[in-house]
């Protein structure tokens, strides 16, 4: 049997009905930008996550440049970020002309708080936080720090949709959280799509305005903004997969936990989990100095993976003009060297999973 990585297909048929009938009823509806389903899932977002308002956007990555711009951040000026996120994470920053500086991870994946403080200078404007493969940071320290130093604080949510630190949901704790609705994310739509959360009415509305042209009134346009709508198709069916979510994070949970309890193999180390911390399971990563071999292993038996990521964003061609060599963040790069993401989805079977087990705890190196 062949195991892929991720299986989104089953995501769909779980429920089919009710992505079948939201889609046609958006169709025959004559409505198709910027309507009553859009409205409707930034109300039940926003209620979801315990945020004020919730502004639908084209993507997670148009949240992010949005955000920086919104809060005014741009050349001259510094970002902090953890040196082992997704690329788009830094673009969200670059695009504004910003700098990153990056920041190594402890060993949840997250950004290692304690060593924040000393990249803090006279230009640093803002932390981004990433709660990487759904696992929540350390929010407390952050929100100190960013207290302390009178920083912005923009959260990167794109894979934690409804991961929380100590009870509060990932994207509250800040002035601005970013959401990504692209298919393979937690809360997936069935194309692009993106958010923002936040408790401050003047972000909300500055969002609104840049996600249409820059404009509050049509024809009048205030500020250079850009095309970046959710459109009501997502809309509607991200309404029906949110219905849902709940279960689909507590079957992800236990795939997780079932991981966890039964890989037992030295040759590489599993995931762990925070006290404080909730983890949604975006990704279930290994580690392992023989991780191309495990890849190796897996592909001669028929089981996907995917590394998440190979190339840390300051060693990728794209941020070659930031001047960073080879061994500037050690532990981003021996994690980019050793991270492994296995089978995980919503819909996995128990069987395709014992198989994931059963070849992982024979690997002999
Ligand atoms: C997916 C992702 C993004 C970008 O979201 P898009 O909707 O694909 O633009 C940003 N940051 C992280 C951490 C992501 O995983």
């Amino acid at each position: 049997m062949k195991i892929m990585p991720n299986r989104l297909d089953r995501g769909f048929y779980m429920f089919q009905k009710e992505f079948e009938d939201k889609a046609l009823e958006v169709l025959r509806s004559g409505w198709y930008v910027l309507g009553n389903e859009v409205k409707s899932f930034e109300e039940e977002w926003a209620a979801y996550t315990g945020a004020g308002y919730c502004v639908g956007l084209a993507s997670g990555l148009d949240a992010l440049w949005m955000a920086f711009r919104i809060l005014g951040i741009g050349t001259g000026d510094e970002v902090i970020v953890q040196g082992n996120t997704y690329i788009a994470s830094v673009m969200g920053i670059t695009m504004n002309g910003a700098t990153p500086v990056f920041v190594e991870p402890d060993e949840y994946y997250n950004i290692d708080t304690s060593r924040i403080e000393e990249k803090i200078t006279e230009r640093t404007k803002a932390i981004l936080v990433v709660h990487l493969y759904g696992q929540a940071s350390k929010m407390d320290d952050v929100v100190a720090l960013a207290k302390r130093y009178n920083l912005r604080l923009v959260e990167d949510c794109a894979q934690s949709h409804g991961a929380c630190w100590q009870g509060k949901m990932t994207g509250t704790f800040g002035d601005i959280g970013c959401f990504s609705f692209y298919p393979s994310k937690n809360l997936g739509a069935f194309g692009d799509g993106g958010a923002i959360v936040t408790n401050d009415a003047k972000i909300a509305e500055d969002f609104r305005i840049y996600r249409n042209y820059g404009s509050e009134k049509r024809y009048y346009n205030k500020v250079v903004g850009a095309n970046s709508r959710l459109d009501e198709i997502q809309a509607g069916l991200l309404r029906v997969r949110l219905k849902h979510l709940d279960e689909l994070a507590a079957e992800k949970v236990r795939i997780a936990e079932r991981y966890t309890a039964e890989l037992h193999n030295p040759l590489f180390e599993l995931p762990r989990v925070r006290e404080g911390a909730s983890h949604i399971w975006h990704q279930y990563v290994i580690r392992s100095e023989k991780r191309d071999a495990i890849i190796d292993y897996l592909n001669k038996k028929d089981i996907g993976t995917i590394i998440h990521y190979p190339i840390p964003p300051h060693l990728s061609e794209a941020y070659q003009y930031l001047g960073y060599r080879e061994g500037a963040f050690p532990i981003t790069e021996k994690y980019a060297k050793s991270v492994l993401s296995i089978p995980m989805y919503n819909g996995m079977t128990d069987e395709e999973q014992s198989i994931v087990i059963r070849a992982l705890n024979k690997f002999e190196g």
